[in-house]
């Protein structure tokens, strides 16, 4: 018997898929930010890093990665305690991908030549290109990238221990991913934790219960738990625990000096909105083995030289899923046709894209800039300020626009945007942890004020300095005022978000002067410094629309 052929209808008008894209070269805000802020070969770096980065068997891989999350395998098949999380081979080969691309390691490479020598501590270099690969990654899988992110800054915590960071250097500089389980020291290259946020208190580490008891030279033993812990299959992880002089710093191997396992025992695994493809335990320790890093008592400023650096990679996060919103939107503009157009030559959808296209020009303008500024704050102090006062301030903007961005971008996509087979639901429900971890949005906002109160001195410089590069913006000389006055004032908590919103839309105009055509960091002032913009396309962009979507995604 012969079936009568299923001949409904016929596909069309469905858009196709976007993926072998490279990435950089499609992005024009990108490259004139690492113009602007890189070396000079930054631009056709990326374009050369990022050839087969779009490709769609990575997209393949961050969707097979997000579908089959982590799972805690508690025993071994003997029943013996093991505490391992199996990830699928998805995750591994993204791992690889950016561990082999430098993204853990980059910008400490010839530390380990320093370290050597004895005769300084490792400094980062070339965040400009990191932070733009990292980008992105971001785009493409964002949850493999926590414990890349950590190895990358764990070496800044580990300076104060140069003989173990010595150990360490060559495995966590190596950029091979070795995901075998066994102690650090004889793997090829190591992942590296961090815990410091306990039941009863996460932003307020000082709260942190976990006791450790010296046992030897800088030898101790570790007893209490972590609620968020997070990428547990990394071979050490940073942990504060409160020692006799106080909060301190320590490095947990998950084996012991002996090759046994180390008295870590993960709970379970955080069943999350999002970052699924990354493992987040609940773990306790019982005498568990840790090297201290630091003085006793030195453990909040010693971990915050890595949580600095973890902050610079959430914005340029959130500026990474932004853009891939940003382009997953562009690209079904481009195709879709509805009501004999094509979306993207309909005014109400193009009104709508610009004003996305310019909140990703400037958190890409603004990311990049940041990063340079850790480049030179070295060298130069105001550039040391400005790396200290815009992290948090850009954290807290870019990173808490990023999830209503990623609702409105995957709106223009319809349908077919909210669909699990688009990467849009996925990349929305990413973008909330990046405003969550690393400093909640309140503390990002109070540290704003901290760090201003620290270095009145630095703080004046520094807005001096991006009201000369904003001063031929409209409002800017208002918005400045607004920044000092709300800096000054002696209750200035109640006012945190008001002032550090203020600061970022200032920092971030001032970095689209350097690195944008002068109209786009005209219309981000003319739409942004009033305070007042809340929701996409109700922004007047008329006239530089067409610029702003070109760039965002050129034609054809
Ligand atoms: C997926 C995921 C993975 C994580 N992984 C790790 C990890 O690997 N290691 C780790 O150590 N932590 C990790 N965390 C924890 C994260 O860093 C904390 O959740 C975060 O720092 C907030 O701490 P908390 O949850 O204790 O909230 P709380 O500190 O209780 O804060 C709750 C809210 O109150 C606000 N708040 C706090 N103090 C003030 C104040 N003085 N004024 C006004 N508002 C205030 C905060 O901004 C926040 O909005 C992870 C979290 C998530 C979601």
């Amino acid at each position: 018997m012969t079936l009568e052929p299923f001949a409904t209808h016929e596909v069309f008008n469905q858009t196709p898929p976007f993926v072998d894209v490279n990435l950089a070269a499609l992005d024009k805000p990108l490259l004139g930010a690492l113009e602007a802020f890189g070396d000079a070969g930054a631009a056709p770096s990326a374009i050369a890093q990022a050839a087969g980065l779009g490709a769609a068997e990575n997209f393949e891989l961050a969707r097979l990665a997000n579908e089959n999350p982590p799972k805690l395998k508690v025993f071994n098949a003997r029943g013996e305690r093991q505490d391992f999380v199996e990830f699928h081979p998805a995750y591994h080969a993204l791992m690889r991908q950016s561990i082999a691309a430098g993204l853990a390691s980059s910008t400490f490479e010839g530390s380990a030549a320093l370290l050597a020598s004895g005769k300084g501590k490792p400094r980062g270099k070339e965040h400009v290109a990191r932070s733009a690969l990292h980008y992105l990654m971001s785009g493409i899988e964002a949850g493999h990238l926590c414990p890349v992110t950590m190895t990358h800054a764990g070496v800044a915590a580990l300076a104060v221990a140069p003989t173990l960071l010595k150990t360490l250097m060559p495995r966590v500089g190596s950029r091979i991913y070795d995901a075998s389980f066994k102690p650090f020291w004889e793997k090829r290259g190591v992942t590296l934790g961090m815990g410091m946020t306990e039941k009863q208190g996460g932003s307020d580490v000082r709260a942190n219960t976990t006791r450790a008891e010296h046992v030897a030279a800088d030898e101790y033993e570790i007893t209490g738990h972590k609620w968020f812990l997070s990428a547990p299959m990394c071979d050490a992880f940073l942990i504060l625990a409160q020692a006799a002089g106080g909060l301190t710093c320590f490095l947990m191997p998950r084996f012991r000096p002996d090759g046994t396992l180390n008295a870590l025992r993960l709970q379970r695994l955080k069943d999350k909105a999002g970052n699924r493809s990354n493992a987040s335990s609940e773990a306790e320790f019982a005498k568990a083995f840790a090297w201290r890093i630091g003085e006793e008592g030195r453990g909040v400023p010693t971990i915050i030289e890595m949580v600095r650096l973890t902050r610079l990679d959430c914005i340029t996060s959130s500026a990474g899923l932004m853009r891939m919103g940003l382009a997953l939107a562009m690209h079904h503009a481009r195709h879709r046709i509805a009501f004999q157009r094509k979306l993207v030559d309909q005014p109400a959808m193009r009104a709508t894209l610009a004003d996305l296209a310019l909140s990703v020009e400037a958190a890409t303008a603004v990311a990049l800039r940041l990063a340079l500024a850790f480049d030179r704050a070295g060298e130069d102090p105001t550039e040391s300020v400005y790396a200290r006062l815009i992290t948090p301030a850009i954290k807290f903007a870019v990173c808490k626009a990023a999830p209503g961005f990623l609702y409105e971008a995957m709106e223009c996509l319809g349908g077919n945007g909210y669909v699990e087979e688009s990467p849009l639901p996925r990349l929305y429900r990413e973008a909330p942890v990046n405003a969550i971890w690393e400093g909640s949005g309140n503390i990002m906002a109070l540290d704003v004020l901290r760090a201003a109160r620290r270095d009145g001195e630095g703080a004046e410089r520094l807005l001096a300095e991006l009201a000369r590069e904003t001063q031929d913006l409209p409002e800017a000389e208002t918005l400045v005022q607004r920044v000092k006055t709300g800096l000054a004032r002696r209750n200035a908590e109640g006012s945190a978000r008001c002032v550090t919103q203020a600061l970022a839309m200032l920092a971030a105009a001032a970095a689209l002067t350097k690195c944008a055509p002068p109209s786009i960091a005209e219309a981000f002032a003319r739409t942004r410094f009033h305070g007042g913009h809340s929701l996409f396309g109700v922004a007047d962009l008329e006239s530089e629309c067409g610029q702003l979507l070109e760039r965002a995604l050129p034609a054809g």
